[in-house]
């Protein structure tokens, strides 16, 4: 009798999850373990460990959805307000677990988890698959070391590197060892009154991508993904692609599909796979540059001109800058815990040129904050935006002025988000911290 632990991370999905597939194939009784990342150590001193309420709530959806799915399928999902290091042990042993599963992960403390795991139980087979990307290392052509210093050569590579289709859906499961204790965590923290255009969980994510490609917007895409505001100007994938309630080859498989049935001319919706691609880059330049994702100077090793004004910093994340369209977009991501590919850009060109910020801290708090928080995504692309990353150009500074014009020429979006509550004066003090009169 082999009893197996699978440790769901960003993979909170039973569709094309081959992770979970090979645990459910290759043991006899199995235990589904998830630790809540609140819980675990802060990456860095700036780093907010607690999500902010839209992030946390969309999490805790998710996993619901997910331990409902599991007990349909005679499973439970255990769900420790733990650290892994803290709970995998005890389980291990009481329950002489012989193989570990997960999807790989691009994280640093993840990844160092799993190795300090691995050298305690040398004994124990463990099993770490990739399930959050298109390819999986093998399926790059080329070695990792080598992965392109610009999106563009990346893609040049890999564009015509045939991706494997989706797996399908897990429909039977082996049972967990009885007399592992589960504990209802999620009831307490899940709110009631907590409301959100996006619902967390495995079958919401299905269900946005088929209503998604239903409707005639992909052929629009590439027109409309650079809106500020509204539901169908882009996908919205992002916050299930994060947790891995969608996986990534379903959403192509669902564009093949679109076109097919379209027979699209114009090419339009081509583009979301190009912006899947820009995903793909950047988790493995995660899995390339490690703790260095995290870096003031980045993969450049270059300094930014830039450091932390605390009042500033305090104005940029409360919407209360000489900057209507920018206090807009952080009114939103606030309230809302989303915000559009466009505004994001110009949120954090204007943290590290107008403020003159250091960008992990914009970067700690887009992770606190939002519901599509993904590591490789959101430092891979604030080290773009400050000149330290992935950026042929070098640097990127964005004309605020010229961007609302463009993007919100009537102020709508700048109204409704609140963006004209400025009160006036950047900073109280001096860069020798004396008042200013
Ligand atoms: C400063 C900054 C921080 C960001 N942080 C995150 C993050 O934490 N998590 C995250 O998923 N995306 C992040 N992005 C990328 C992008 O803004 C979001 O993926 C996108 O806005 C999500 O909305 P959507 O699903 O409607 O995107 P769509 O325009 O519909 O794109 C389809 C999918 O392509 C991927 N994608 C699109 N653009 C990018 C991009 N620039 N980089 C990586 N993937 C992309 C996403 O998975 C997205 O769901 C960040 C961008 C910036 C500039």
């Amino acid at each position: 009798m082999a009893t197996g632990l699978f440790l769901f991370q960003n993979d909170l999905r039973l569709h094309d999850n081959p992770a979970l597939r090979l645990a459910v194939e290759e043991v006899d009784k199995l235990i589904c373990v998830y630790c809540i990342p609140s819980a675990r150590a802060n990456r860095y001193p700036y780093t907010i460990s607690i999500p902010a309420k839209a992030r946390w709530q969309f999490l805790l959806h998710s996993l619901k959805a997910l331990s409902d799915q599991l007990l349909l399928r005679n499973q439970q999902l255990l769900i420790a307000l733990e650290h892994p290091l803290n709970i995998l042990p005890e389980l291990i042993t009481r329950h002489n677990v012989s193989a570990i599963y997960s999807s790989e992960h691009v994280g640093t403390y993840e990844q160092r988890n799993w190795q300090t795991l691995m050298g305690r139980y040398p004994y124990i087979q463990f099993r770490a698959i990739t399930t959050h990307t298109l390819f999986d290392r093998a399926e790059l052509p080329f070695e990792l070391n080598e992965l392109p210093s610009t999106f563009s050569k990346f893609h040049k590579l890999v564009k015509d590197t045939p991706i494997e289709k989706p797996i399908g859906d897990i429909t039977k499961m082996p049972p967990r060892p009885k007399d592992v204790a589960i504990f209802d965590v999620l009831s307490p923290l899940l709110s009631k009154k907590f409301t959100s255009e996006f619902n967390g969980g495995e079958t919401a994510g299905l269900e946005q991508m088929a209503n998604y490609f239903a409707s005639s917007a992909p052929s629009n895409y590439k027109e409309t993904r650079n809106g500020l505001d509204g539901w169908d100007y882009s996908t919205k994938f992002s916050p299930w692609l994060a947790l891995g309630c969608l996986s990534a080859k379903s959403v192509l498989a669902a564009l093949a599909q679109y076109q097919q049935a379209q027979c699209e001319q114009s090419g339009s919706s081509d583009w979301i796979k190009y912006e899947l691609m820009w995903r793909e880059y950047f988790q493995w330049y995660g899995h390339k540059y490690g703790h260095r994702l995290f870096q003031f100077r980045g993969i450049k090793d270059s300094s930014p001109n830039t450091a932390f004004y605390p009042e500033r910093f305090r104005r940029w994340c409360e919407g209360n800058t000489p900057y209507p369209l920018v206090n807009a977009l952080m009114n939103q991501l606030r309230q809302t815990g989303y915000m559009s590919n466009r505004g994001r850009q110009i949120a954090a060109s204007c943290l590290t040129n107008e403020l003159s910020l250091d960008w992990r801290y914009g970067a700690s708090y887009f992770e606190e904050h939002l519901i599509d928080y993904d590591i490789a995504s959101n430092w891979g692309n604030w080290q773009y935006l400050a000149g330290v990353g992935a950026d042929p150009q070098g640097h990127r500074h964005f004309n605020i002025e010229k961007q609302t014009d463009d993007y919100d020429p009537d102020r709508t979006f700048i109204n409704k988000w609140g963006g004209d509550k400025f009160d006036g004066g950047l900073d109280s003090v001096d860069a020798a911290d004396w008042p200013i009169y």
